[in-house]
């Protein structure tokens, strides 16, 4: 068949993004490393395979689809994304497109967009998984916005649906934008996870409540304001039982965490850009530490058996969780915010809230909320908004209490304590950062300014500094 598109890679992501543009309509080119691959893929295709053609050389790729053509790259970020772009370069021409839909770093992106490559370029978030990108994925676009209007109808073709209709698949802005986008959606993603997990230890070890009963909770609260996929799925895996040995299959599951990258890449972004994501800090720290499984083991050995049961009330943890929720991704969004404008992207955070209502791993019901509270005003801090500012105010003090609790019977709550914490800061006018700056000032002159605005930057111990010098350093 006739076709302008291509795709190279057909791992997970590649062949079920294939599938799903055939499906839609779209006849495309597939082309990858292992030949092997693709035939079984094309064998496997059923009656899509018909709007399928298999090549077995890059040349042969690029002569099967018609100018101007699109190229969509599913391969592992990095260096194999810049070893296809320059395979492809002598074949393609100037007005020819190449995607870069893996989980790129956006600085990569940023750095081959503006690196003068022979042909026009993308660089595209997918989230949502293999089953998403098969059946409707949540996309993030970037680059120019003439070249993602080409590609725009089999994006929101194949892009999930929201609700309302709207199809998941948003231009985000020039260069690295949809990566980056990408990037923040999968930091804020560890820090639901992790929050959701921080719920189930709760449930477990200070509750002594069994894996079904915690799915059921989860169940329950899927019916709610939390109503997500991550609380859906958490539910069906707390519920499931091991086929092997019949116990639960989460008492079988060792508790360390694998991490491709993206949660510490927004983690390091948020550190460049001086903006707090406090809770997906603490999210990529609790997988690290929860990697250290013998330093756990030798800590429990050490200094006795870790949490101890407490009472708390499910309702006042399901607040919690919701209080949590709210902070981290208030976080989320000031972080986007701030990119936005460093960067010159000029993001718009309301389109962002919706392009993740369906389709990718952070889908939920609140988003659509959060999108209305960002459409009002995008530079206000999500917790000012008044919708959430009320939630937050009523939720808040479950969350205290939760987190009260866990630290006094020793349950560790990294992302749900620090988010609270962070609140805390955000609603004290006096800080104690007098200190902070009277010290600077002390040991390095760096001056301060005064509560009253007199036009003075300096502390006595700059004056007649001796004494107090002497005094501290004796
Ligand atoms: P897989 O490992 O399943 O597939 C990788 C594909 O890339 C294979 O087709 C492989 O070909 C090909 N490939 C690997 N190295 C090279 C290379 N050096 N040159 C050319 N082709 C190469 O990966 P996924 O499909 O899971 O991931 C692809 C991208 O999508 C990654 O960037 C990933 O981070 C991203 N992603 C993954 C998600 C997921 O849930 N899995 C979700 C969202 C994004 P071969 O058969 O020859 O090995």
């Amino acid at each position: 068949p006739e076709t302008s598109i291509g795709l190279i890679g057909l791992g997970t992501m590649g062949a079920a993004l294939a599938l799903n543009i055939a499906e839609k309509g779209f006849p495309i080119a597939v082309w990858n490393r292992t030949g092997d691959v693709t035939r079984r893929f094309h064998a496997a295709a059923g009656p899509l395979a018909e709007r399928i053609v298999p090549t077995e050389s890059l040349a042969e790729l690029v002569a099967a689809i018609a100018p101007p053509r699109a190229i969509i790259l599913m391969v592992p970020a990095g260096q194999a994304v810049d070893d296809q772009i320059a395979a492809l370069a002598p074949l393609l021409s100037p007005e020819d497109l190449v995607i870069d839909a893996g989980n790129a770093n956006f600085h990569d992106t940023n750095r081959r967009a503006a690196s003068g490559l022979p042909m026009r370029f993308l660089g595209m978030g997918v989230s949502g998984g293999e089953e998403g990108a098969r059946h409707g994925p949540a996309i993030m676009g970037g680059g120019a916005r003439a070249d993602w209007d080409r590609i725009a109808p089999v994006m929101e073709a194949i892009a999930a649906r929201a609700e309302d209709g709207t199809p998941c698949a948003t231009w985000m802005g020039e260069a690295g934008a949809g990566h980056f986008v990408k990037t923040v959606h999968n930091g804020i993603e560890y820090a639901d996870m992790q929050m959701i997990a921080e719920t189930y230890g709760l449930m477990r070890d200070g509750l002594g409540m069994a894996s079904p009963a915690i799915g059921e909770t989860f169940a329950a609260w899927n019916e709610g304001v939390l109503r997500s996929y991550l609380i859906e799925i958490s539910a069906a895996v707390a519920r499931a039982g091991d086929p092997a040995t019949g116990a639960p299959m989460l008492d079988v599951i060792l508790d360390t965490a694998g991490q491709k990258g993206t949660g510490r890449w927004t983690a390091i972004e948020a550190q460049h850009l001086a903006t707090p994501v406090p809770v997906i800090e603490a999210a990529v720290m609790a997988r690290n530490v929860s990697a250290r499984i013998d330093e756990r083991r030798a800590g429990e050995a050490r200094f006795g058996s870790g949490p101890q049961r407490l009472a708390v009330e499910l309702a006042s943890l399901e607040a919690a969780l919701i209080a949590g929720k709210i902070l981290c991704y208030a976080q989320g969004f000031a972080m986007i915010e701030i990119a936005g404008r460093a960067f010159g992207w000029h993001l718009d955070l309301p389109a962002i809230a919706r392009v993740w209502r369906a389709g990718c791993i952070i889908r939920s019901a609140m988003l659509n909320d959060m999108a209305t509270a960002l459409a009002e005003d995008s530079a206000r801090n999500l917790v000012l908004a008044p919708f959430f500012a009320e939630r937050l105010q009523s939720a808040v003090p479950a969350l205290r209490r939760i987190v009260a609790q866990s630290v006094l019977h020793g349950h560790a709550l990294p992302a749900l304590a620090t988010g609270l914490g962070w609140f805390d800061l955000m609603r004290t006018s006096r800080g104690t950062a007098n200190m902070i700056q009277a010290q600077r000032d002390f040991f390095g002159a760096h001056g301060f300014d005064r509560l009253d605005g007199r036009d003075d930057h300096d502390g006595p111990w700059k004056m007649g500094g001796e004494s107090s010098t002497v005094t501290a350093a004796r």
